[in-house]
């Protein structure tokens, strides 16, 4: 399907459709094999993911909706991303950088943000658990550590007690959620003091972009994690508990 567009009283552009795009892509990768029927809808996701699947109905792709207005580029970089996933190969280089060059543009970033706020539903429970409260500690870190100056977030509990994530900060709902995991009588409190402290100051230091790279945990993140008091014996805790844990 071509879509024909006048502009103007002469001209006639061609332009290639989403579904043409993406078909020609899949014939570029798999030149030997008749390109099956391709759909191409946007949904409105809570983030930046898109997906394709290829059953006996053709090839599915289902890409996220803050994409729909992309320049063409865009969404070739990202036929090519999706399609290399499926065939189990690396995604061409320059197709990979210019699409995490494009989401990570400023705007891009700002957009992400907003759709993530108003359709992602974050479970934020209150910051008391069974054992630690987390609002508590949270000033205390706060005065000892930051001058009492940190605005204090939403604070919370994980729905499961997850061993692998022990806590993140989530800018886009300005929540710093502790796994449940932690929220036990045999957890001492220097483990649960030092997981929230590392959330605490992802709030103080936001992840810095320098064109396609993101940097997490910065040089001023690292020094800053240094002052806290048992930082060594903090992560030992933290360790040893995961793997008896595990057993
Ligand atoms: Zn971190």
């Amino acid at each position: 399907m071509v879509i024909l567009k006048n502009v103007g009283l002469q001209t006639i552009l061609f332009f290639e459709t989403p579904v043409d795009l993406f078909a020609r892509v899949f014939s570029e990768l798999k030149p030997r094999t008749v390109v099956p029927s391709v759909r191409v809808e946007f949904c409105k996701f809570a983030n930046a993911n898109s997906f394709v699947r290829w059953d006996e109905d053709g090839l599915r792709f289902r890409i996220t909706d803050v994409l729909e207005g992309a320049p063409a580029q865009i969404l070739e970089a990202l036929a090519y991303i999706l399609l290399s996933k499926l065939f189990r190969r690396p995604a061409p280089k320059l197709h990979a950088e210019r699409y995490r060059r494009y989401l990570n543009r400023k705007e891009m970033r700002r957009s992400l943000q907003l759709v993530k706020q108003m359709r992602g539903r974050k479970f934020v429970s209150g910051p008391r658990g069974e054992c630690y409260d987390l609002e508590a500690i949270f000033e205390q870190l706060n005065a000892r550590y930051f001058h009492s100056l940190l605005a204090r977030p939403q604070l919370g509990w994980s729905r499961a007690r997850s061993r692998t994530m022990l806590g993140h900060y989530d800018p886009s709902h300005n929540a710093i959620i502790l796994s449940r995991f932690l929220d036990r009588p045999n957890i001492p409190p220097l483990a649960v003091e030092y997981v929230l402290f590392h959330e605490m100051l992802h709030l103080r230091f936001p992840v810095e972009h320098r064109g396609a790279r993101r940097c997490v945990h910065t040089r001023a993140f690292k020094q800053a994690e240094r002052e806290f008091r048992d930082l060594r014996a903090a992560r030992e805790l933290l360790k040893k508990i995961c793997a008896a844990d595990a057993r």
